[in-house]
C-alpha cells in the first residue's frame, strides 16, 4: 500500500541502546557474555512497590498479576554480588562515562554539570534489585539527515538487563552475565516524518557510536526501540529492533497498522456500534461445550468451550492490519499476554481446521451472534475463559475508539505483537547508594580537543599519512582497533601495513580457527607486537602466541614466549640452527659463493615447519651478510 506519511502525520522518535566495550558499569566485573552453563541458579519473587506518591505502575500491577518467579543464572566470571543485588554498587566506571561524554561532545549535546545515577522501576524481573540504575548524561544535540535535522533529546548511561533465557507460564530463566554492562541510551525527539528517515536517523547514530571505538559489536549489542504515532493514531512504543536496517520496515509497517484501526473504526462508526452492546457480555460468556463434543477439531472436542458475541464486528476480526496479520491475531496476542491462553477462534475464520458449518451455525444461535455480529470461542475452564472473553470485549470497546497506546515486541519479519501497557512516568527515584558526581570543566573541554575522527577523516589519515591501501583504509575507519591502531602506528612506530593486516585480518582468522578472539586484549596485542619488535617471538609465530595467549589469558607474555620456545623455534633458536648451518657448509660457500636456495632449503627441513619461509629467509640472508656473503 502507498502511504503519503506527511499526509498521515507520521510522527516518530528513536531510543537506541548500544552496550560499550567496557568493563561492568556498577561493578567491577569484566563485560562477557558467554553459553556457558552457569555456576549456579537462585530463585526470586517480585512485589510491586509504590512509588513515593503513592501511585502503582500499571505495567507494574499487570506483571505482578502473573505471579512469576524469577530464576537467575549466575557466572562466576562475569558477576559478582552486585548483580546479585547482595552489596551496594560501586562508583561508576571511568571509561564508559568518558565514552558516553565523547558521544554527547560529538553530537553537540549540553553535558550536564553534575552526574546523578537513578534508579528506574524494572517490573520483568530482568534486574534482580527490582530497578535498573541509569544517568542522564547531557541534553539536546541534533543529526543531520540530508536537509533535515533531528533533535537529540536525551544521552543517558545505564546498566543493561539480565538475558531472558527460557519463559515459562510461572517461571522466567534469566541470565546474569548481561546484568550491569554499561548501555548508552541515546534518545531523539520525535522528529522522524517518515520511515526512510527513520533508518537514515538510526545509522546515522550507529556510527556516531562506533566512532568512538567503544562499542560492542554483533548481534544482541544494539538495541533499539521506535516511538512511532501516526495523526488519528496513537503513541505506540516498539521494543527490540535488533536490525539496524529493519527499522524503516517496522516504522512502515506501523502506520499501517495504526491506518487499519483507523478503518476499523470508521467501519464501526458507520454500523452505529455502541461500546453498552459490547460490555453487556461481559462475564456473561456462553458455554459452548456441547456444541462441540464431537467436533472433527481435536482443540475443541471433548474440551470445556466458551464464546461471546462482538457486536458489528462481522468481517472485522478476520482484516488484515499488518502483512499476514490480522485483527483476530491482535485480539489473540491480548488473550496471551493478559489471560495466559494459548489463541482464539473467531467467526471470520470459520468454519475450518476442523470446525464444521453446522457447528458454527450453533455456535452463532447459541451466542445469539446476528449477521453484521461475529464471535470468539476460547477454550479453556470457565474461569479462565471468562478472563479471556473479557480481555478481547475491552479490546473492541477500544476498537471504537481506535489506537490503544501500548508497548510492541519486534517480530523479527517487520510486524510487531502486543506486549504490555506503555509504562507510566513515575518510574525514577534517585539511588542512594551512589553520589553525585560532578563534571570536570577542564576534563570535558580536553575531551572535546580529541574527539575521535569521523570515519572519512580515519580514512584520509590512513591513505595518506600512514601509506596503507585504500582497501584497508577503509576497512579500518569503522574497526574498534581503529584508536588502538592510531596509537601503536603513532606512539609505538609499528609498521602501519603490517599492523592492519593484523588487527583487521589476523584476529578475524585465529576467529574461524576457533581461538577464543574475546579473550584478546589490547595489552595482549601490544605486548605480542613488542616481542617480535625485540626478536623475541617470530612475526608469523605471532597467531600462534595469540592463539595460546588466549586459551591462558591471565599468564604473562614471558609464560607464552617460553611455550612457544618449548614448542618450536624462535628467533633465537631459530638464528642458531641457521649459524650453525652456514658453518658446516662453509667449504661450499667457499668454493660457489651465492649458495642461498640451497642453504634455504636445508633450513627448511631441519626447521620442521615450526618457522616460516618467510622468518627463515630473512634471518639466513642476515646471517650470510655477516659473514660477508650477498646473495
Ligand atoms: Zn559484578
Amino acid at each position: 500500500m502507498e502511504i503519503d506519511f506527511k499526509e498521515i502525520g507520521l510522527k516518530a522518535g528513536l531510543e537506541v541502546h548500544q552496550q560499550l566495550d567496557t568493563g561492568k558499569l556498577f561493578c567491577r566485573c569484566p563485560s562477557i557474555v558467554s553459553e556457558k552453563k552457569p555456576d549456579f541458579q537462585f530463585k526470586r519473587k517480585l512485589r510491586p512497590v509504590a512509588s513515593e506518591l503513592g501511585y502503582f505502575d500499571p505495567a507494574a500491577l499487570e506483571a505482578f498479576k502473573k505471579k512469576l518467579t524469577y530464576v537467575y543464572n549466575y557466572f562466576e566470571e562475569s558477576n559478582c554480588l552486585i548483580e546479585e543485588d547482595e552489596e551496594p554498587p560501586k562508583a561508576m566506571d571511568q571509561e564508559a562515562l568518558h565514552t558516553v561524554l565523547e558521544i554527547a561532545l560529538m553530537a553537540e549535546a549540553k553535558v550536564l554539570d553534575e552526574i546523578h545515577v537513578m534508579r528506574k522501576t524494572v517490573i520483568d524481573g530482568s534486574n534482580t534489585s527490582g530497578f535498573q540504575r541509569t544517568a542522564m548524561i547531557a541534553t539536546g544535540g541534533k543529526l543531520k539527515i540530508g536537509e533535515k535535522e533531528i533533535r537529540i533529546d536525551t544521552i543517558a548511561i545505564e546498566e543493561d538487563s539480565a538475558r531472558t533465557i527460557e519463559k515459562k507460564e510461572k517461571e522466567i530463566v534469566y541470565s546474569l552475565d548481561r546484568l550491569g554492562i554499561p548501555l548508552i541510551e541515546f534518545t531523539t525527539k520525535p522528529d522522524i516524518r517518515t520511515p526512510k528517515q527513520a533508518k537514515e536517523t538510526a545509522q546515522k547514530v550507529g556510527e556516531l557510536l562506533r566512532r568512538t571505538c567503544n562499542t560492542k559489536r554483533g548481534l544482541g549489542t544494539i538495541r533499539q526501540d521506535v516511538n512511532i504515532s501516526i495523526e488519528k493514531g496513537a503513541r505506540i512504543e516498539i521494543k527490540g529492533v535488533q536490525e539496524l536496517g529493519m527499522i524503516d520496515v517496522y516504522v512502515r509497517r506501523e502506520a499501517e497498522r495504526q491506518l487499519k484501526l483507523q478503518e476499523i473504526k470508521e467501519e464501526l462508526e458507520k454500523r452505529n456500534a455502541r461500546e453498552e452492546e459490547l460490555v453487556m457480555y461481559k462475564n456473561k460468556v456462553f458455554e459452548l461445550t456441547e456444541i462441540f463434543s464431537e467436533s472433527e477439531c481435536k482443540i475443541v472436542k471433548e474440551k470445556k468451550v466458551f464464546g461471546v458475541k462482538l457486536s458489528k464486528f462481522n468481517g472485522l476480526i478476520g482484516k488484515e492490519l499488518q502483512e499476514g496479520r490480522r485483527f483476530g491475531t491482535e485480539l489473540s496476542d491480548y488473550v496471551k499476554a493478559k489471560a495466559g491462553l494459548k489463541g482464539i477462534f473467531h467467526s471470520d475464520e470459520l468454519p475450518k481446521y476442523g470446525i464444521s458449518a453446522e457447528e458454527v451455525k450453533k455456535a452463532k444461535e447459541k451466542t445469539q451472534t446476528r449477521e453484521q455480529d461475529a464471535f470468539v470461542l476460547v477454550v479453556a475452564e470457565k474461569e479462565k475463559a471468562e478472563k479471556a472473553l473479557n480481555v478481547i470485549i475491552d479490546r473492541c470497546v477500544y476498537a471504537l475508539k481506535g489506537v490503544p497506546e501500548e508497548t510492541r515486541n519486534a517480530l523479527l519479519d517487520g510486524n510487531t505483537e502486543y506486549s504490555r501497557p506503555l509504562p507510566g512516568e513515575a518510574r525514577m527515584y534517585p539511588e542512594t547508594d551512589i553520589p553525585v558526581k560532578k563534571i570536570n570543566k577542564k576534563f570535558l573541554e580536553e575531551l572535546k580537543e580529541n574527539l575521535p575522527l569521523t570515519p572519512e577523516q580515519r580514512k584520509i589519515k590512513y591513505i595518506n599519512k600512514y601509506k596503507i591501501s585504500e582497501q584497508l583504509a577503509e576497512k579500518m575507519k569503522l574497526n574498534n582497533y581503529a584508536k588502538f591502531f592510531e596509537y601503536l602506528v603513532e606512539e609505538k612506530k609499528f609498521n602501519p601495513t603490517t599492523t592492519a593486516v593484523l588487527l583487521l585480518e589476523g584476529i578475524t582468522t585465529l576467529k574461524r580457527q576457533g581461538t577464543k578472539t574475546e579473550n584478546i586484549s589490547e595489552e595482549m596485542i601490544e605486548k605480542i607486537l613488542d616481542a617480535v619488535k625485540e626478536k623475541k617471538l617470530l612475526q608469523d609465530n605471532q597467531l600462534k602466541a595469540f592463539d595460546l595467549w588466549s586459551a591462558e589469558k591471565e599468564k604473562s607474555i614471558e609464560w607464552i614466549i617460553e611455550k612457544l620456545q618449548e614448542a618450536g623455534f624462535l628467533e633465537e633458536k631459530l638464528r642458531e640452527l641457521i649459524k650453525e648451518i652456514i658453518e658446516n657448509n662453509s667449504a661450499i660457500i667457499k668454493t660457489q659463493g651465492n649458495v642461498f636456495s640451497a642453504l634455504m632449503g636445508d633450513v627448511m627441513i631441519q626447521a620442521k615447519g615450526k618457522a616460516s619461509g618467510k622468518d627463515i629467509s630473512r634471518i639466513l640472508k642476515e646471517e650470510l651478510k655477516k659473514k660477508g656473503i650477498e646473495k
